[in-house]
């Protein structure tokens, strides 16, 4: 029995093959993949997933592919770690950080959505891959295309980090840089993927690109004992792994791999980028499109595609969203590297940022088993910081002089 039944409509549930398809011919609404669930809990246990490998790939299960992992064999299966120090500053006895900083191959967690999408743009015959990217896809895929020996174009706007540009050229795809905004570029990516038949991993694939995001929430699980958090707190850029991590939880809930599901999803976005937000503060069902101006530029999409999804989600979680300003930003991604030795990129300040408020606000309480997702690599947008960490200490080769410029006692 294949596991994989159908696309099906998130709208009006008109089911498609599971080919390269991603919008409903009669409603216009995104497609999903639907799963044989009666199949999959005849297979599937925790003792076998357990003895899998030591990647995303231990949920083959539940992933849409057919067929053996060929590209991304390393992604996912990331640390938990238990935040003592963190947990203690903000008031929270059991706090973990899923860190995506290290996921490999390219540090953020992208590489687990590129494994599972370039995975089976191979099963459907694309040779050649391609992206609309706000930086981290852009280097994952990148990378994954290099290893797997697939042709690529990426799209980036204009005004990424340095070293998310330099992610990309080093692997020597076609870097296209678009004069616009996230949006642009995707708006021109869906055009570009109306006249060549590639795997637009975000667009023509997206339906299985997603379901990549939903090892987020099998991982946490597996790594707190197969027990589901209170709490989480998710960044949001299109709402895409918002919506993933609840659709994750309740699979696990449906196949008898977790009891319960107690969990309430947290949104969260930065201030100067925050239609999904705004929408759910003010109980809109909808968001209005934003033009962004935010430091957290992986999260800079003003017309997210699955708003609309994570807005719901997040509501039938009795979850809450909030945001934080570009400083507060920097002073999260400080006060992270400070108390846990973790250096996340800007979203990851987005993530921190929120928890601290939600916490100050009551809404995550003290014995609230909580995960805050870190999704990627400070050294990946050091401009954010660079100004706010302050210099070394400069000292003539002499222990004298040290000794000095420090106070110490000689000898002592
Ligand atoms: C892409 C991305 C996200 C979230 O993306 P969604 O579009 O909401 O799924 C979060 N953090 C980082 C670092 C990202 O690159
Ligand atoms: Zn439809």
């Amino acid at each position: 029995m294949p596991k994989m039944q159908a696309l099906s409509c998130r709208e009006c549930g008109k089911e498609y093959p599971t080919r390269d398809l991603h919008v409903c011919e009669l409603c216009f609404g995104p497609l999903e993949v639907k799963y044989d669930y009666e199949a999959i809990k005849g297979r599937i246990s925790r003792a076998k997933i357990e003895s899998g490998p030591y990647s995303l790939w231990r949920y083959h299960d539940l992933l849409p592919v057919e067929g053996e992992p060929t590209v991304g064999l390393y992604a996912g299966f990331t640390p938990l770690i238990r935040a003592r120090n963190l947990g203690a500053f903000l008031g929270i006895d059991e706090l973990y950080l899923k860190n995506d900083c290290v996921n490999h191959p390219t540090l953020s967690f992208k590489d687990r959505v590129v494994a599972v999408a370039l995975t089976r743009a191979r099963e459907l015959g694309f040779e050649t891959v391609a992206c609309a990217s706000t930086g981290n896809l852009a280097n994952s895929v990148a990378a994954h295309a290099a290893a797997a020996g697939m042709q690529c174009y990426v799209f980036i706007p204009g005004d990424l980090e340095a070293a998310k540009i330099l992610g990309n050229l080093i692997y020597r795809p076609n870097v296209v840089e678009v004069e616009g905004t996230y949006d642009d570029v995707n708006r021109l990516c869906s055009e570009i993927a109306g006249e060549h038949r590639w795997a637009f991993v975000n667009i023509n694939i997206r339906p299985y690109y997603a379901e990549g995001s939903k090892t987020l929430a099998f991982e946490t699980v597996e790594q707190l004992g197969w027990r589901a958090p209170d709490q989480v707190v998710i960044p949001m850029a299109s709402g895409s792994l918002l919506t993933k991590i609840w659709k994750g939880l309740k699979e696990f809930e449906k196949l008898g791999l977790l009891d319960h599901v107690p969990t309430k999803l947290n949104g969260a976005q930065a201030e100067g980028c925050s239609p999904i937000a705004t929408a759910y503060r003010q109980g809109r069902d909808f968001f209005k499109p934003v033009k962004p101006q935010t430091i957290a530029k992986s999260l800079a999409i003003g017309n997210p595609a699955d708003g609309y999804y994570a807005l719901k989600a997040t509501a039938e979680s009795k979850g809450a969203m909030e945001t934080v300003t570009d400083d507060e930003i920097v002073d999260a991604i400080k006060l992270l590297a400070q108390t846990e030795g973790i250096f996340a990129e800007t979203a990851g300040g987005v993530t921190i940022g929120v928890l601290r408020k939600l916490v100050k606000q009551g809404v995550i309480r003290r014995n609230d088993v909580t995960v805050a997702y870190i999704t990627g690599n400070g050294l990946k947008t050091q401009e954010a910081v660079i100004d706010a960490v302050g210099r070394p200490i400069r000292i003539q080769p002499s222990l004298t002089h040290f000794t000095k410029t420090f106070g110490l006692k000689e000898g002592a």
